[in-house]
């Protein structure tokens, strides 16, 4: 790899899932780009169960091939445990649509990430690890480049036609444009770490991502089977109530397992095999995608919840779509924010229905099995929506249909209560004569 060079046509800031992506696509498009990364590759990374619809991004890059070869374990299907322990059935994507697009994997994101990484240098980017943007340098309301500083501490001033912010949580142009929004509805944290020797269920010819409700249904654990006998386990609930008054996030974390009967017995001949970690108050959005010579990218975008393992897959698609207004834009020297941001509206209508599904998941009357076994006619929809097929016309009316569920299950719930409250009453008359 050669020294940065003093001007591109687009430099991309962050080498995660969206960066590579992004320079991968711009720079297959015969444009000069430039990929960096705060980071020395591999580096991990949470967010290990992916989405099947991502198939289309790695075939379009040229990756389906590499990750065949890999030996991360194939993701067949998503299972939900509620807060009684009862099972749904398994959505299993292949039962629903045969198709190879149906499954994907759990990964390591240390390796995929890498694998990434190292696929856009091979289309042509100028790919650099261990350097950090500190800036980006506006030009009014224009990006007219970016401020870098590698591992040697000697700083560069790289000049760009485009700047696509892919830094993740990071979201440093947003956050200097101040145009982040956190979302008050969702101020979750998480706390996670793998497991060495955990149950793996590969009935349905790989492995699947459970969701599991703890009981009371005040936090959720993922549970993510991985090459090497590992087991991601992350529990997430409100930040307040995991991380505020508590002894410490590990005690914290053996409080809510064991709350959770269905984590527990998979894990009963498991051992940690590396430390907990902790995240909080990842969820947020940006008021607009592009601006005058900027785009942002995946979570520097926004990101809505871990439940439904969207984010790499948004961070993939977004890229992508970004990515061809980019290099469309560079070829007709039209950078503009319309140009740029030509993608946001339909994408971000896509993402609208997992994000409902997200408020649906977070209700207190929530439970999927129960859903479909009063609405079968939705399993279809509701398969297509964990596949990540969010960017179709609604096929059946499942919110509508979630909605008044919902409703009903609310007040059902509000009237046995006040039953139970009469009853208690009357026997305590009947008592008292
Ligand atoms: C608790 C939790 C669980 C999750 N689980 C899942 C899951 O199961 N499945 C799923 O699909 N998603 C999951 N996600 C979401 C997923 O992690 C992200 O959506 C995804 O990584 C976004 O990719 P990205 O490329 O946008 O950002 P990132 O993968 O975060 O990449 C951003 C990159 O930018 C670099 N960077 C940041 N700042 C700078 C800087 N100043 N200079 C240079 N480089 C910089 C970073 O080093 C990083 O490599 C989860 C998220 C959370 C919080």
């Amino acid at each position: 790899m050669g020294p940065i060079q003093p001007q591109y046509d687009c430099v991309v800031l962050g080498g995660g899932p969206a960066g590579s992506t992004a320079a991968t696509i711009v720079a297959q498009a015969g444009h000069s780009v430039l990929l960096v990364d705060r980071d020395s590759m591999p580096r991990p990374h949470v967010g290990e169960s992916l989405m099947p619809e991502s198939y289309w991004v790695f075939k379009r890059l040229g990756l389906l091939d590499a990750l065949a070869q890999t030996n991360f374990p194939r993701k067949v299907g998503v299972q939900f445990v509620n807060d009684t322990g009862r099972e749904s059935q398994p959505f299993f994507f292949r039962t629903h649509d045969p198709r190879p697009s149906s499954e994907t994997w759990h990964v390591d994101r240390a390796e995929f990430d890498h694998l990434l990484f190292k696929n856009a240098a091979a289309h042509g980017a100028d790919c650099h690890e261990a350097v950090r943007v500190t800036d980006v340098v506006m030009e009014r309301n224009r990006a007219v480049g970016v401020l870098l500083s590698d591992s040697s501490g000697e700083r560069h001033r790289v000049a760009a036609r485009v700047v696509v912010d892919a830094t993740g949580q990071q979201t440093l142009l947003a956050s200097k444009l101040g145009i982040r929004r956190p979302n008050p509805h969702l101020k979750k944290a998480a706390l996670w770490r793998h497991y060495r020797g955990g149950d793996r269920d590969e009935s349905g010819g790989g492995v699947k991502t459970l969701i599991l409700h703890s009981s009371g249904k005040r936090s959720w654990f993922w549970y993510i089977p991985q090459s090497d006998n590992l087991v991601s386990v992350g529990c997430v609930g409100d930040s307040d109530y995991l991380l505020k008054g508590r002894a410490s996030p590990e005690q914290t974390f053996a409080e809510e397992l064991a709350q959770c009967e269905g984590v527990r017995k998979r894990l009963a001949q498991a051992t940690p095999a590396d430390k907990l970690q902790v995240d909080r108050e990842f969820s947020y959005s940006t008021n607009q995608p592009a601006g005058e010579g900027w785009v942002l990218v995946g979570d520097a975008w926004g990101f809505v919840d871990p439940v439904y393992s969207s984010g790499v897959y948004f961070a993939l698609k977004s890229a992508e779509l970004a990515a061809d207004c980019v290099a469309e834009g560079l070829a007709r020297d039209d950078t503009s924010a319309a140009q740029l941001g030509k993608w946001g509206p339909g994408f971000s209508q896509g993402v609208a229905s997992i994000r409902k599904l997200v408020d649906a998941f977070y209700s207190k009357e929530f439970r999927v099995g129960q859903f479909i076994r009063d609405h079968p006619e939705h399993q279809g929809r509701l398969t297509d929506l964990l596949i990540g097929r969010i960017f179709q016309p609604e096929a059946s009316p499942i919110f509508e249909d979630l909605d008044r569920w919902l409703a009903k299950q609310k007040s059902d719930k509000r009237t046995a209560k006040s039953n139970n409250q009469r009853n208690r009453q009357d026997a305590k008359k009947e008592g008292g004569n």
